[in-house]
């Protein structure tokens, strides 16, 4: 099983996907974590993609293919995997549609939450993450028990180098110029399902289930 989650940058996805994986056991895919922890450990890959990821721009679809096609021959993956952040333009989408006859599975569904520009702005500049273990929060929907210290394993939260408001204005117009036209591309195959990521996190989680139950 191969399940996409599509949407704009605060949309919930890596929310959403915390639960998904859990009660569906499939392996998480998220290209954003692969290249932070890239970026974090000064990998070739990290150097290559650091600049374009402060600067809100997507990192070349050369560099993030190999990363997807090497994490999906991963034997977790086997049982089926949940793709956060990618693919993220139509170059990505076909090379994964040309990738998975050799991995042995296709695309279930696409996912797509859409949510108001605004509150996209409010999600993504109150994001903090745990530097530890990479749970996410938020200062006001989702915010931890404890000031800056996350429920999950104690660790420091911090702000994402690009969740400040210049570069989430950035993010939003990448979003639109580059991602978008992904939506017509997965609608012409019969893959999407729409989920109203407005409503709180239970509200949004119900959508899905309902989706994947049916699948
Ligand atoms: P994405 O992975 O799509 O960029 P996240 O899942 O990281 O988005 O969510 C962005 C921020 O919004 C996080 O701080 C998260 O806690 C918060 N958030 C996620 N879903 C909701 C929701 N339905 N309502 C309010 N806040 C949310
Ligand atoms: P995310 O964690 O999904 O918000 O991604 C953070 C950043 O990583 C993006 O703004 C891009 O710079 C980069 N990135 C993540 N996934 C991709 C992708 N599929 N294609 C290109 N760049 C990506």
């Amino acid at each position: 099983m191969l399940i996409i989650l599509l949407g704009p940058p605060g949309a919930g996805k890596g929310t959403q996907a915390e639960s998904i994986v859990k009660n569906y056991g499939l392996a998480y895919v998220s290209t954003g974590d692969i290249l932070r922890k890239a970026v974090k450990e000064e990998t070739p890959l990290g150097c290559k993609a650091r600049e374009n990821m402060n600067q809100g721009q997507l990192v070349p679809d050369n560099l993030v293919v190999e990363i997807v096609r090497e994490r999906l021959m991963e034997p977790d993956c086997f049982k089926g995997a949940l793709l956060d952040g990618f693919p993220r333009t139509v170059d990505q989408a076909v090379f994964l549609d040309q990738a998975l006859p050799d991995i042995g599975t296709k695309i279930d569904s696409v996912l797509l939450i859409e949510v108001e520009e605004d509150e996209l702005i409010e999600r993504l500049t109150g994001r903090r993450v745990c530097s530890d273990c990479g749970a996410n929060y938020h200062l006001k929907f989702k915010p931890p028990k404890v000031r800056n210290v996350c429920d999950q394993c104690g660790g420091d939260l911090y702000q994402r180098d690009d969740d400040t408001l210049e570069t989430v204005k950035e993010r939003l117009d990448v979003y639109k110029k580059q991602t978008e036209p992904l939506i017509k591309f997965y609608q012409e195959k019969g893959l999407i399902s729409e989920v109203n990521g407005n409503k709180d996190i239970n509200g949004v989680y119900e959508q899905i289930k309902s989706i994947l139950d049916n699948l």
